[in-house]
């Protein structure tokens, strides 16, 4: 049997009709840049996460750029984020020209270590991002008291976290803003690049309305240089078909993560805890196992997709290391990097596809 690591094929083949006529909506009206389908998903996606504003983008790392220059985030400030993420969460605080001040993460949960976050802090730190990383919120409450003590400006990384919940509030709804990517492959994704920005906060919300769209909100003003960060037309009508399902998905999702822990519970193989009080969406299956790269190669022969995310904590990327981070300054994330691996994971994976996995997991793991 071949189980891929991923699939959007058959997501496609479930919801075409509804895309194909929202697709085709945009092309009769022809508004394929900002337009109805736009201002249709924006309002819908705000009340989702049940905050006042939503503010669509091109894609997520560009949210994350944009949320940092709405809060003033310039050269000589430094941003704190967890070490263990995808790196456009660094690249967004590059791009203002501030430095990247990394965090060690939890070896259980794998978000950021709240320790770890104090002890980075300085007087010049201007904002953090937490990232709710694979689909598990981080200890948020916990992170928005530390840094109110301490003046710092929270923007949440929710991009691996559509419909995540703390105490049953949504994920982008506690920092000063929120930063979705919209790219195909995350658990809300469009047909192509997207993002958004989530806040309550009407004078950032214009600061971000401004500066996306060439520093103008009245067509022939502009008030400021901006840039083009705007998302396609297409994507906000693909979007608003696919958030109905949104909640489906995710349930289908913790479904698939309960029976991999069931049927993996008596072998060496740890799989990502989820915190009290919080909903996991499991963007990503991720566990920890001895001599992974070995583990990947079998399951491979055997037809069987699996990732790493991250094979290497930002601090010894090639891209980072030059900030004067060395080997051993984060343990947990430099740890965790050789054992962690990604099982195939998507709403549309059948139960007979995760046994094979599973059973061929006992196999390999057994036989070592
Ligand atoms: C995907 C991702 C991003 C960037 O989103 P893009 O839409 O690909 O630019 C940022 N942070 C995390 C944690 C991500 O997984």
């Amino acid at each position: 049997m071949n189980v891929p690591f991923f699939n959007l094929r058959r997501q496609y083949d479930n919801i075409k009709t509804e895309i194909d006529t929202a697709f085709s909506d945009v092309l009769e009206r022809t508004d394929f840049v900002n337009g109805k389908a736009i201002t249709d998903f924006e309002k819908s996606f705000a009340e989702y996460n049940n905050v006042k504003h939503c503010s669509c983008v091109t894609n997520g790392t560009i949210a994350l750029h944009l949320s940092l220059l709405a809060l003033g985030v310039s050269p000589g400030d430094e941003v704190i984020l967890p070490v263990n993420t995808f790196i456009a969460t660094a690249e967004a605080v590059s791009h203002c020209g501030a430095t990247p001040v990394f965090a060690d993460v939890n070896e259980d949960d794998y978000c950021m270590d709240t320790e770890s976050f104090k002890k980075a802090i300085t007087n010049k730190t201007k904002a953090v991002i937490p990232v709710h990383l694979y689909g598990h919120p981080v200890d948020i409450e916990e992170l928005l008291n530390i840094s109110l003590g301490h003046g710092i400006d929270v923007v949440e990384d929710c991009a691996q976290a559509h419909g995540a919940t703390v105490n049953g509030k949504k994920v982008g709804s506690f920092g000063k803003l929120g930063a979705f990517s919209f790219y195909p492959s995350k658990n809300l994704g469009a047909y192509g690049e997207g993002g958004a920005i989530l806040t309550d906060d009407e004078e950032l919300l214009l600061l971000i309305k401004n500066l996306k769209d060439h520093g103008s909100i009245q067509k022939h003003k502009h008030e400021l240089v901006g840039y083009n960060y705007r998302m396609s037309g297409l994507q906000g009508a693909s979007l608003s078909v696919k958030l109905k399902y949104l909640d489906e998905w995710n349930y289908r999702r913790i479904e698939i993560a309960h029976r991999y822990c069931k049927n993996l519970s008596d072998l060496p193989i740890k799989l990502q805890i989820c915190q009290e009080g919080r909903k996991h969406v499991y963007h990503l299956l991720v566990a920890q196992v001895n001599d992974r790269n070995g583990v990947i190669d079998k399951l491979k022969q055997k037809g069987i997709g699996a990732g790493i995310h991250y094979m290497s904590p930002l601090h010894l990327t090639e891209a980072y290391n030059r900030i004067g981070y060395k080997k051993g300054d984060f343990p947990v994330a430099e740890e965790i990097s050789d054992r962690i691996i990604s099982l195939p994971m998507f709403p549309e994976l059948r139960n007979d596809e995760i046994d094979y996995v599973c059973y061929t997991l006992r196999d390999i793991l057994n036989e070592k």
